[in-house]
């Protein structure tokens, strides 16, 4: 009676495996990698489309949290809080801010549209959420250590189509000719290929960046300046800390043992 039945409780046990074998499959295709600048300059447009909406929570918040439940919760909320964003909004930050003159973007996304067309706008809504859940995706993949033992690592699928994707039918001396255009593929263009380890959040401003160097830690010279300041804050306040410890007789250090005795 022991037996392990297990297998007979789950009907047509090896069609999902089948199934999830197949999907757990890399694509065939190994894509090219990206050097850098290029990476940068393709990936840059999208990372800074993506900061059109609120930032993510920063690791070391996730870390604060208690457990990670409490993490994904925080990142669930970030996630509803994107969603509801109001698509006018981001449309407005959007013309604002100099992405709307990019070449990159300006050919996946149909702007006059945007303007005038309220479903254009929800579209676009779901679009660029789509591409700020899947930068937050890969700045809280495993660090490049971890990710060299483990070799291949699956990172994200999605069954929906974000995109504000749309088809064209021209006739063109006769001869039909037809495109399709889908932002959505040309963000996933852009990051192919790219070394996982360089796309970054800001410590200081919580924006999504590429680091051009690898000891990058800040999105912008004015980041990095306010980071630095504040390092030098947390090391002087511990210095400072530890000082008035070992004043009070609660911390020995080496150097006053050595002194005294
Ligand atoms: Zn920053």
């Amino acid at each position: 009676m022991q037996e392990d039945n297990s297998a007979n409780l789950v009907p047509n046990r090896s069609i999902p495996e089948i199934g999830i074998k197949a999907l757990q499959k890399l694509p065939a295709n190994a894509p090219e990698p990206k050097p850098p600048s290029r990476a940068h300059e393709l990936l840059r447009p999208w990372l800074e489309l993506a900061n059109l909406l609120p930032p993510p929570p920063l690791r070391n918040e996730l870390k604060r949290l208690q457990n990670d439940l409490a993490g994904i919760m925080r990142l669930n909320q970030w996630e509803a809080e994107c969603r509801k964003f109001p698509a006018a909004e981001i449309v407005r930050r959007f013309e604002r801010s100099p992405l709307a003159q990019k070449a990159v973007i300006v050919d996946s996304l149909d702007l006059q549209l945007l303007r005038t067309d309220e479903e254009q706008a929800q579209s676009f809504l779901r679009l660029v959420p789509e591409i700020a859940f899947t930068l937050r995706t890969l700045i809280g993949a495993p660090s490049s250590e971890v990710l060299k033992k483990l070799g291949d690592m699956f990172l994200k699928r999605s069954y929906v189509n974000p995109a504000t994707s749309r088809s064209e039918i021209w006739v063109h001396n006769g001869l039909l000719v037809t495109s399709f255009v889908d932002p959505y593929v040309d963000f996933l263009t852009a990051l192919s290929g790219v070394e996982l380890a360089r796309v970054r959040q800001c410590g200081v401003c919580s924006q999504f960046f590429f680091a051009l160097r690898k000891d990058q830690q800040a999105c912008s010279k004015r980041c990095n300046a306010t980071r630095r300041v504040r390092d030098w804050r947390v090391n002087q306040a511990r210095h400072e800390y530890r000082r008035k410890l070992r004043a009070s007789g609660l911390l020995k250090s080496k150097r006053t043992k050595r002194r005294r005795s």
